[in-house]
């Protein structure tokens, strides 16, 4: 029954009527979204399907379609992040001194409603050819500063075994390509896609990593967490990235939920990220001061284990970029560091004496590297609270 998940996959929910004979839209409200559908297609799995409790539940949100996906706004862009502008080759993004990101497909389980990628994903003809493979092969082996390369799209385990394998080993004849990873929702939407023959091919290509996507504990069915120890036996590090959504997963106690059921099913919290501004998705922005309070409710009142890195994928193609609360770090000086900890205590570490040639001087991360005139306090940015 290793192909169920192709069965599964095309008894997935794609059409108007569907809408209305399975998931009990009303003809009218199913009509209302038709155009939508036809902008930005529609799939749902059956998996998916069982999971969606009530209508505009958590998992409802993320797959059905609304008329605001229609709605225009200045400050939304059809491709926000430049990926376009930073495609060195057909399907491949160089934006990172030692990494790339790989569109291999545009097709994906579901069509989730808030998708930076909205603009490509779903339509028909969009997965890579051979020719186009060997393209991205020469590139790579033409520059030497790659070492890592992110399979992305759409999404990669959608690609039929034999496929997803000459990708793999075309790009493991790379030796300077040090791993490959593969980002994917299959785990979390199709886990019947997770055979133990996909398994046993991908084994072949390590250091292979996976970051999959979850964006509500609701999500984490026995399935899937079968679909993921499968994926951890053979030996692949699992890691999570979650967008943060209004009315999907925009509180700490939703967020504290999920972050630590992926740890139960094997799978490491990597990336929260703010919503990027994608034509069509407005309905889902928080606030930045959301995923603040959610971090202050994270940190130190559960593992460090649990806590993923919330970024803000800068506009324009700035890359990814590491949001904290800002009073961790009340103060930063060359003497000492003013820092307030998770029951809001403030303590004082005294920083080490700098040796006055320079020699054994050291700059902290975030740049903020002590200066010449000891004492005077370096500014650290502060938002209300
Ligand atoms: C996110 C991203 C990567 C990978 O970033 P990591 O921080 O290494 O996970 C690489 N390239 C592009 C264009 C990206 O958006
Ligand atoms: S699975 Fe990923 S790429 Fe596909 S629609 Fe959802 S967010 Fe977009």
């Amino acid at each position: 029954m290793n192909d169920q998940w192709k069965y599964d996959l095309r008894d997935s929910l794609e059409a108007v009527e569907d809408l209305v004979r399975r998931v009990g839209l009303s003809p009218d409200e199913a009509e209302r979204v038709r155009d939508v559908i036809a902008r930005y297609p529609m799939r749902i799995t059956p998996h998916v399907l069982k999971t969606i409790r009530y209508k505009d539940d958590p998992i409802w949100l993320q797959v059905v379609p609304t008329t605001e996906e229609m709605d225009i706004s200045d400050d939304m862009q059809d491709d926000p992040l430049n990926e376009e502008g930073d495609m060195v080759v057909p399907h491949l993004v160089h934006r990172y001194p030692d990494r790339v990101l790989l569109f291999v497909t545009n097709q994906c389980p579901i069509y989730c409603r808030f998708c930076t990628r909205k603009r490509f994903v779903g339509s028909p003809g969009g997965t890579i050819t051979p020719e186009a493979i060997d393209a991205v092969a020469e590139y790579i082996r033409s520059h030497a500063e790659i070492r890592d390369i992110i399979f992305s799209g759409g999404d990669p385990l959608l690609l039929v075994d034999p496929l997803l394998e000459r990708i793999l080993s075309t790009l493991r004849s790379i030796p300077h390509l040090e791993i490959i990873r593969i980002g994917s929702r299959v785990p979390g939407t199709l886990p019947s896609r997770i055979t133990p023959e996909l398994c046993a091919m991908l084994k072949k290509y390590h250091p292979l990593y996976m970051n999959l996507h979850f964006n509500h504990p609701n999500e984490i069915t026995v399935e899937v967490a079968e679909a993921c120890g499968r994926l951890a036996d053979v030996g692949i590090p699992l890691g999570s990235q979650t967008v943060l959504l209004k009315g999907v997963n925009d509180d700490p106690d939703t967020m504290k939920q999920l972050m630590q059921k992926l740890l139960r099913i094997r799978v490491k919290p990597y990336y929260l990220y703010q919503a990027d501004l994608v034509t069509g998705t407005q309905q889902f922005r928080t606030p930045v001061e959301t995923g603040l309070n959610i971090l202050r409710a994270l940190h130190g009142h559960t593992s460090g284990m649990a806590i993923p890195r919330y970024v803000i994928d800068a506009p324009g193609g700035g890359g990814k970029i590491t949001v904290v609360p800002p009073e961790f770090v009340l103060e930063m000086n060359s003497r000492e560091v003013i820092l307030k900890n998770y029951e809001d205590q403030v303590y004082r570490y005294p920083q080490v004496q700098q040796a006055p040639s320079g020699q054994g001087s050291y700059a902290p991360c975030g740049g903020a590297a002590p200066t010449e005139d000891s004492g005077r306090p370096i500014p650290v940015q502060r938002l209300p609270r």
